[in-house]
């Protein structure tokens, strides 16, 4: 069975050498060494300051809103995974969708403008599939609105500006990522909060252990979004593999771009940054072409997957959403197809013969 994605597992040796550690220490959690190793070795691999771990992607969204102290509605986009918008909704705001351009599959920054309100407090974009959003015309609504801006780079790693060589996740108040199995780089679950200044980062390291000062003194209200030992385990083994996963895909990647007939859109990549290889989409002309293809795939063991979908603005507990047509209409078509390190390139041969025979 060949699905989107499959899990890279580093070396299990590399990786019980530091269960070794751990068991001779006995520290499993609560801001160990290892959580303090990987977080040292990401500030430098991927040349930020700031960076904080946590146990997922969707808390590293939450903590985000409370540490900024966002009310209000949030502008954001309707394509992408849920958890941009349910981790908005569970913190007690409001979403407030801009559509996509059909292009880049970003939020349109041209639509912005017109959305922000009296109550607008925040714009929460995300760089879709790694690719960058138009960050100087959201910096310059950030300044003349005064909001503040929180990125879900859950996507970025490794993604950086080619002029600068400086990383995506510098941008906006706070940049968040996800560490999840099934992204380019993992700590089995886990993800990173990347945050501009300095007094904000150290709110947040004792929001994420539920706001405790020192002992026996509490001065803000805190949450439980500590990493433990064996996340950051996986972190530091993925992190000695993931350059040779990521050329890997690349590979991959390539393979696929040259050899698909041009049937179909892709997604318009921003030329300013590098790209990381993180996903395969392919727009259909229609919903009924992509679920021809994909059934053909399916009787061969083949799962691509569809990501994004449903619009976000038509889930039963968004209130009041004016349906985003773009999103709408790229999400019943879109198709993810498998794209990882390990994946045969005898399967990418039989998955582009299965899509070019069935154009
Ligand atoms: C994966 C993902 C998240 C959630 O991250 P978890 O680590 O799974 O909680 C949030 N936003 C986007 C865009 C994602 O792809």
């Amino acid at each position: 069975m060949i699905n989107v994605t499959k899990v890279h597992l580093p070396n299990i040796d590399r990786y019980k050498k530091y269960i070794d550690k751990i068991y001779s220490n006995g520290q499993l959690t609560n801001n160990g060494p290892l959580v303090n190793e990987l977080e040292r070795r990401l500030q430098e691999y991927l040349q930020v300051d700031n960076l904080i771990l946590v146990s997922n992607g969707t808390i590293a969204l939450q903590v985000a809103y409370e540490a900024l102290n966002i009310d209000g509605d949030v502008i954001t986009t309707p394509f992408s995974f849920v958890a941009t918008v349910s981790s908005m909704i569970w913190s007690g705001l409001k979403p407030n969708f801009v559509d996509i351009s059909p292009n880049t599959l970003n939020i349109d920054c041209e639509k912005i403008e017109d959305s922000i309100t009296k109550t607008t407090k925040a714009i929460a974009p995300v760089h879709v599939f790694g690719n960058v959003c138009d960050i100087e015309f959201i910096e310059k609504l950030k300044r003349k609105y005064r909001l503040k801006v929180i990125y879900d780079a859950s996507h970025c790693f490794g993604v950086k500006d080619k002029m600068t060589n400086r990383s995506v996740l510098n941008y906006g108040d706070i940049s968040t990522i996800s560490f999840h199995a099934t992204k380019i780089f993992h700590t089995i679950e886990g993800g990173a909060i990347i945050v501009k200044e300095k007094s904000m980062y150290e709110k947040i390291k004792k929001m994420i252990n539920f706001g405790i000062e020192n002992e026996g003194q509490i001065n803000h209200l805190g949450i439980n979004a500590k990493m433990n030992e064996f996340q950051a385990a996986m972190g530091l083994c993925m992190l000695d593999d993931i350059d040779t996963v990521i050329s890997k895909r690349k590979t991959i990647y390539d393979y696929y771009k040259c050899n698909l007939l041009s049937e179909f859109s892709f997604q318009k990549l921003n030329d300013n940054f590098t790209y990381n290889y993180c996903y395969f989409p392919i727009v259909f002309d229609s919903e009924n072409k992509l679920k021809i293809i994909a059934g053909q795939l399916n009787e061969e063991g083949i799962y691509p997957r569809r990501y994004f979908y449903p619009s976000l603005e038509t889930l039963p507990y968004i209130e009041d959403s004016k349906i985003m047509k773009n999103s709408n209409d790229i999400s019943k078509r879109i198709l993810c197809l498998p794209l990882y390190d390990s994946i045969e390139l005898n399967d990418v041969k039989r998955i582009i013969k299965i899509i070019n025979n069935n154009l």
